[in-house]
């Protein structure tokens, strides 16, 4: 039997919501609480006024009978659906069904509201022209004197608009994230105190290479040394967006794997902000964070290291022969010094005898000839390279050395244990000369433990700073230097070893003469047992510098 529908009188509704105010149920929503009792209650205000602030209340309300049909709306709501009170009054809310919310939705609105709990969702409606809107709805049930359900109190607004922003920034947020980890570059947006708030697939990526720890922190640490770049500082100074571009670092990894090399920009953004107290803050007033772009360029650094090494061994080969034929033509002149000697004391040996005539012209002549000797000689001395004085990194010049070495020291089964010294200071020298001086002493580290055909042949190289000094250490468990050989082993020509091979007994000499020329030193350590240990000592100001 269908019974009459018709609209609630007006004490009729003051009582629904009043009696619905005096006890919400569990899960009312505290903003509905909220507006109806900015409303007041039939206590407070008269009963007309109370009516009064709910038909004008900003949101469409509606209340409705225990099977949802409409026995009271107000303004907002003939506004946004379009139907007049009297049209509305009578008829089921499912007029603004416009058939496409699920029929789930349906059935858990309904199971909600009868166990007398309150439903907060959204809907598809439509108004009476048909127009489709997103409803976010309040479902509550109002309850009678014995508990039981009197009235439904409906509370609905249009979110269209919120629901199109929503989907737009999803899209846009799903957009950002893919473009994001498409690039190959690592992307890292940092807030003013180092936190990593947005990154992308190369950053994630990087940070599984560096074992956990976080990339940004080296990054910052490498900026920091390399362009005293600091954070916090650059995110309150307002003003440049472009804060550098293309700052190519080197990081060091933890864990002991290789460097690598990035060319890192960075740019200053607004940071987002959404803390309400902060609503009339000036943008100015807090901090931008830091969109981080770093492109890997290890491969190519890896090519351009590799071409200027080959470059490095071209050089030194070049000028180990310059070396090789000035020690050859030295030793030839100092053998026929010798003999040249022995005519020169013999020619001033006192002569009282006719014969000796002779002897003394052909003495004279061999003497003549061998300074003539002598003269070709000295002028067929291979000229030295004059090389320009630049600002040596002692660490780099011995991982040079190392590298040209490798084959060398795999093939004769010597562990390497390099310990550089990680911040020294740069020596003003001639690169191409220290390279050399490295290379002669670290040879005959190589010779020295091969010599001694120890089972486990070792070479240490450390760099240190001790005041204006870089010092080079070189350790060997080799065959090491009698005490009465440490001088000898400095001078031209002397070779103590069992296979001199291709030494000519020049390594040390020279090694010598460079440090000299640099107002440094060689040394070698007296009473270090068990192989060899040599300093080589440089000023880091050099020669004539002040
Ligand atoms: P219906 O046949 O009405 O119902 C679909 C399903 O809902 C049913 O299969 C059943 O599971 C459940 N159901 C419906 N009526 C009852 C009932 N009396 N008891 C138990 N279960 C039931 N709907 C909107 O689309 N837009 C609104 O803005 C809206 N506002 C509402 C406000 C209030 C206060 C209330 C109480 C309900 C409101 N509804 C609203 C729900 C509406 O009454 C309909 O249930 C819904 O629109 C579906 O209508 P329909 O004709 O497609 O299907």
């Amino acid at each position: 039997m269908n019974k009459r529908i018709s609209a609630l009188t007006h004490e009729e509704v003051i009582e629904a919501i009043s009696a619905f105010l005096e006890s919400p149920p569990d899960g009312t929503p505290a903003e509905v609480i909220e507006a109806f009792s900015s409303m007041g209650s039939k206590q407070i205000i008269p009963p007309r006024l109370f009516l009064e602030t709910v038909r004008q209340a900003p949101v469409a309300i509606s209340i409705t009978d225990e099977r949802a049909r409409i026995l009271y709306a107000n303004d907002a709501f003939e506004e946004l659906t379009g139907y007049s009170s009297d049209e509305i009054v009578g008829k089921n809310e499912s007029v603004l069904s416009s058939q496409s919310t699920p029929a789930q939705v349906y059935q858990d609105l309904w199971q909600t509201i009868q166990k007398k709990q309150v439903w907060k969702g959204r809907l598809i409606n439509h108004t009476k022209l048909k127009q489709e809107y997103v409803a976010e709805l309040t479902i509550s049930p109002v309850l009678n004197a014995h508990g039981e359900i009197a009235y439904f109190l409906g509370m609905h607004r249009d979110i269209t608009e919120l629901h199109r922003l929503e989907r737009r920034l999803t899209f846009q947020k799903d957009l950002t994230e893919t473009a994001l980890n498409a690039v190959p570059m690592v992307i890292a947006l940092l807030s003013s105190d180092g936190r990593v708030i947005l990154d992308n697939y190369a950053y994630k990526a990087l940070e599984g290479d560096f074992r956990g720890v976080e990339p940004a922190q080296v990054f910052l640490e490498a900026l920091q040394q390399q362009i005293q770049f600091d954070l916090e500082a650059a995110c309150r100074a307002h003003g440049k967006h472009r804060l550098f571009t293309n700052i190519e670092l080197r990081l060091d990894p933890p864990a002991g794997t290789s460097p690598r090399w990035f060319t890192c920009s960075a740019v200053r953004l607004a940071e987002l902000d959404e803390a309400v107290q902060h609503y009339f803050k000036k943008a100015a007033e807090s901090p931008d964070s830091i969109l981080l772009v770093a492109n890997e360029v290890t491969q190519s650094r890896h090519r351009i290291n590799e071409a200027r090494l080959n470059m490095i061994r071209a050089n030194m080969a070049e000028q180990q022969l310059v070396q090789t034929m000035r020690e050859a033509i030295s030793a030839a002149m100092f053998k026929l010094q010798v003999p040249l000697n022995v005519i020169k004391a013999a020619l001033s040996m006192p002569r009282n005898r006719a014969d000796s005539e002779a002897l003394s012209e052909a003495l004279q002549q061999a003497l003549a000839s061998g300074d003539e000797a002598m003269e070709s000689l000295h002028a067929a001395l291979p000229l030295q390279n004059l090389e320009q004085q630049t600002q040596v990194n002692i660490n780099e010049v011995v991982h040079e050395v190392l590298r040209m070495s490798t084959e060398q020291l795999l093939a004769a089964g010597i562990v390497v244990d390099w310990r550089p010294t990680t911040v020294l200071p740069a020596v003003n020298g001639r690169v191409n000369a220290i390279r050399g001086m490295i290379k002669y002493l670290l040879d005959n580290a190589i010779q020295a433990v091969h010599e001694a055909k120890k089972e486990l042949q070792e070479i240490r190289i450390e760099t240190c700073s001790d005041g204006d000094d870089v010092v080079i250490t070189i350790i060997d468990n080799g065959v090491g230097i009698p005490a009465p050989m440490m001088l000898r082993v400095f001078e031209p020509f002397f070779c103590g070893w069992e296979q001199p091979g291709k030494h000519a007994g020049m390594g040390l000499t020279m090694a010598q003469e460079v440090a000299l020329s640099h107002g440094g030193v060689v040394e070698l350590d007296p009473d270090f047992l068990g192989g060899c240990r040599v300093y080589a000592r440089l000023p880091i100001h050099g020669p004539g510098d002040n």
